[in-house]
Parts: C-alpha cells; sequence; structure tokens
C-alpha cells in the first residue's frame, strides 16, 4: 500500500510555511514540496524593502515557533519595514529549519500536475464518492547534482501555495506577447532587479525601458531616481498603459506610510518628468526585435493605445526592458481537478467574487471568509499570493486568516 498524506503543500513561501506550521500543530500527517529553496520566489526579489512592517508580516504560530534566543527577532523594531531577504533570514529560513517543519519540506521538487486517483475532470460531479478518492501529485525532484526524477505522492487533501511570482504576464496588446517577444526574451526582465550594480558596472550610458505602474515600477523609478542623484548616467522610458499625470493609485490615508511615500514619489516624477526620465503614458510596445547595429540594444517600437490606426509609431534603443505588468496563477497543475475559477482573475472564483464586490477598498481592509476558499473540488485549496489571481493586492498578513480556516475545514473533515 502506498503512503497517503493527510495533506500535501505546494510551495514553502510564507503561505506554505504558515500552512505547514497549523498542519504540524494540528497534528495532521503533511509534506511540502517546494521546488527550489525556502521562499524560492521572494529571494528573487530580496533587495526590496516591504512596505508592510515586521508586525504585519509575523504570526503567533510563527513567534511561538521560533527560539526565544533568537536575539534578531526580538531586537527586532516591530514598526520598521524588512527587506524581502530580512525577512527569509530572521523568520521564515528558522521557522523552516523547526523540527515540526524540517523533516516534512522536500525541497527542489517541483509539482507539475494533481490529479484524483480514480476519477477524472468530468467524472464524479457533485458526488460525494469524490472526496474519498486520493489526490496524485506528479511531480520533478532534483538532486544536488541537477539529476532529474519523476515522483508521484498521494494525499487526502492539498493546499496550493505556489503563488504567481515567475508566470509573467505579456507586453503586448492585449496581453498577448508582442512581436519579438518571445524570440527576444534576452533583452526583457519580467522582475523587478536591483539596477545599482548593473549600473555601477556599466561602460555605457544605459538606457532601459520600464513598463507598468505598479510597486515595483515605483521600485525601479526610485532607484534610477537615486542613481541619477549621485551622478550616474541613466535614462529612463518608462511606459504605462494609464494616461494619467497621477498612474500609482494612492490610498486616502494610507496606514503603510513606505507605500504611500513610494507613490507619492513616482507620481511627481510622472507630473514633472526631470531630464533623465522619459514618461509614456498612455503607450504600448507593438514590436521588440535586435539592433543590427549593437546586439546589446533592442528596438523597441510603441503605439498610442488610443490610437492604433494611425501609422504613427516610436522607436526606443535600450539595452533592457522591465516588464514589471503582473503576474498570474500558473492553472496547468491543477487543470484536471474540479476548480472553478474567476474569467477576469483566474483566482478561485467565490474569493474573487468576495474581493470583487469589495473593488476600490484597500487590501489592508478587504474580507474574505473560510467559506471563499472552498471549490468545487472537495479538499483543494488555493491559499497566498495565487489565491487572489491576477490581483497584485495579496498582502502577508491575511494568510492568519486563511490558513486558520482552511486546516479547521480539513481537521473537522478528519474527524
Ligand atoms: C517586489 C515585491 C514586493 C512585495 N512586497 C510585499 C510586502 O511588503 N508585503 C506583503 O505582504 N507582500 C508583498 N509582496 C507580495 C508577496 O510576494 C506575497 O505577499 C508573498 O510572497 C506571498 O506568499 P506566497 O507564499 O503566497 O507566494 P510566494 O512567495 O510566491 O511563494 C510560492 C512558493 O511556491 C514555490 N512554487 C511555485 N510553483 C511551484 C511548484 N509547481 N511546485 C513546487 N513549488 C512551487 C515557489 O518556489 C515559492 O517558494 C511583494 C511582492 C513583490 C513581487
Amino acid at each position: 500500500m502506498r503512503h497517503t498524506y493527510d495533506l500535501i503543500i505546494i510551495g514553502a513561501g510564507p503561505a506554505g510555511i504558515e500552512a505547514g506550521l497549523a498542519a504540524s500543530e494540528a497534528g495532521l500527517d503533511f509534506l511540502i514540496l517546494e521546488r527550489g529553496r525556502i521562499a524560492e520566489n521572494m529571494r528573487r526579489w530580496g533587495f526590496v524593502s516591504m512596505f508592510s512592517p515586521w508586525s504585519m508580516n509575523l504570526s503567533s504560530s510563527g513567534e511561538k515557533h521560533l527560539d526565544p534566543k533568537n536575539v534578531d527577532l526580538k531586537d527586532i523594531d516591530r514598526d520598521s519595514f524588512p527587506t524581502g531577504a530580512e525577512y527569509i533570514k530572521h523568520y521564515l529560513q528558522p521557522l523552516a529549519e523547526h523540527q515540526d517543519l524540517d523533516e516534512h519540506i522536500i525541497k527542489r521538487t517541483n509539482v507539475l500536475k494533481i490529479g484524483r486517483a480514480g476519477a477524472f475532470k468530468n467524472t464524479l460531479i457533485g458526488d460525494s464518492k469524490r472526496a474519498k478518492l486520493p489526490f496524485v501529485i506528479l511531480a520533478e525532484q532534483y538532486s544536488q547534482e541537477g539529476t532529474r526524477t519523476e515522483v508521484t505522492y498521494l494525499s487526502h487533501a492539498v493546499i496550493d501555495a505556489s503563488g504567481v511570482y515567475g508566470n509573467h504576464r505579456w507586453l503586448g496588446l492585449g496581453g498577448i506577447p508582442c512581436l519579438g517577444e518571445r524570440e527576444y526574451r534576452r533583452y526583457i526582465s519580467y522582475e523587478v532587479a536591483d539596477i545599482e550594480p548593473i549600473v555601477k558596472k556599466s561602460e555605457l550610458h544605459l538606457h532601459l525601458v520600464i513598463v507598468g505602474s505598479g510597486f515595483s515600477a515605483c521600485t525601479l523609478l526610485e532607484s534610477a531616481k537615486a542613481l541619477n542623484e549621485s551622478g550616474h548616467r541613466l535614462n529612463i522610458s518608462w511606459i504605462t498603459a494609464d494616461t494619467s499625470s497621477q498612474p500609482i493609485p494612492v490610498v486616502e490615508n494610507d496606514p503603510l506610510p513606505y507605500r504611500a511615500r513610494l507613490a507619492q514619489m513616482t507620481n511627481k516624477l510622472a507630473e514633472s518628468p526631470p531630464e533623465w526620465l522619459n514618461y509614456k503614458p498612455g503607450y504600448c510596445i507593438v514590436e521588440i526585435k535586435n539592433t543590427e547595429s549593437n546586439e546589446s540594444s533592442a528596438t523597441i517600437t510603441l503605439k498610442r493605445l488610443d490610437n492604433l490606426d494611425d501609422q504613427e509609431e516610436l522607436v526606443l534603443i535600450a539595452q533592457q526592458i522591465f516588464a514589471l505588468i503582473g503576474y498570474t496563477p500558473d492553472r496547468r497543475i491543477y487543470e484536471e481537478l474540479q476548480v472553478h475559477e474567476c474569467w477576469a482573475t483566474s483566482g478561485p472564483m467565490k474569493l474573487a467574487a468576495s474581493l470583487l464586490s469589495q473593488q476600490g477598498a484597500d487590501c489592508l481592509s478587504l474580507q474574505a471568509d473560510g467559506e471563499t476558499l472552498v471549490n468545487p473540488e472537495p479538499n483543494f485549496f488555493i491559499i497566498g499570493a495565487k489565491s487572489y489571481g491576477r490581483n497584485s493586492n495579496f498582502l502577508i498578513d491575511r494568510l492568519k486568516e486563511q490558513v486558520a480556516s482552511v486546516v479547521s475545514m480539513l481537521v473537522s473533515d478528519n474527524k
């Protein structure tokens, strides 16, 4: 007989770790499968200052599990803002190494597909027999040396906490790839990056293109501003679909002061761009090519969104495009399950509807009770950033509520 776990959690980011702690406290037989290292996605933006303070990023369960002698955490000012890397170092990594989690986490294990052993997507619809069948999970595992093997696991319940980072959206019109976007991928970064070392090392007068009007774009513009003010030569073209002079949404009486400051600083740049900034509101990239005379630069063609028939095009030559246009859930891993998705956000439908009904509210005040995490697929839950689908306003603070309700549903089901 194959061993069947009570619960398998996909991803060891903030959501997977929090879910693991709750599963351990509830006495569940569980595993966490993580494709990389602990908090792999967060490590990729580890240099960025978080806009939620320490106090919002800690849970009581997490703190309880940390060694009271963990001087680093004890001495931390809870109103201060860690970088992603600090948050991992002082909180997520020590928790992952705690005996309650350590032996339950399997790293370098990328989940490829989840099915229901003995049923298909289109069978046992609304039938209580479905819940009695275990999930079967196919994953690829990499050894330290890089050898790949495929493995399967069985589990009575699955929590998908695999986030969205790493599954980017596309630059072109209507959200599909623009001409050349896939071929000239080498000129594009879909993630925020620390540009300071790149600029300091470069002998060129760099021209970078930033696309987007979210907080990743703000972070990059803030670095570009600081570099220019300290005498480095760097030009930025900033493209937004938004045509307003205030492209970054401002939350009235924002309780997150760092976010408020960043929005204000960036909107000021849009209002009166300094000479290093070429702000292009209402534009879209329609083509990316290599520049024949200079392989290190891309030739980027832009069009105005409000007049696509117009023959007029704008051409930029730049070394790198930062496409900070958001992410979308990877739905392929659960496509064989009965997941009801929102047609607009690709998040789980009930939660998406609840979030939509609160549209315009700040992410800190969004409410979503446990019932909204229930899917037609029994005992399959999506939590964390992935539960918000394409909405980028998920906050770690929301995890306490999500994890508590999912684990209590699982425990009452187990009785
Ligand atoms: C630049 C930036 C700044 C941010 N600042 C804040 C902030 O200040 N405060 C805040 O609350 N939120 C912030 N966020 C949002 C933040 O990313 C999320 O709140 C948080 O990381 C969500 O955690 P998660 O565990 O749901 O997803 P993730 O952190 O994305 O973790 C998902 C994990 O799943 C793993 N994984 C993915 N696919 C698979 C698979 N198929 N198989 C196995 N493992 C898999 C990944 O490797 C990763 O470790 C920020 C995001 C960005 C990009």
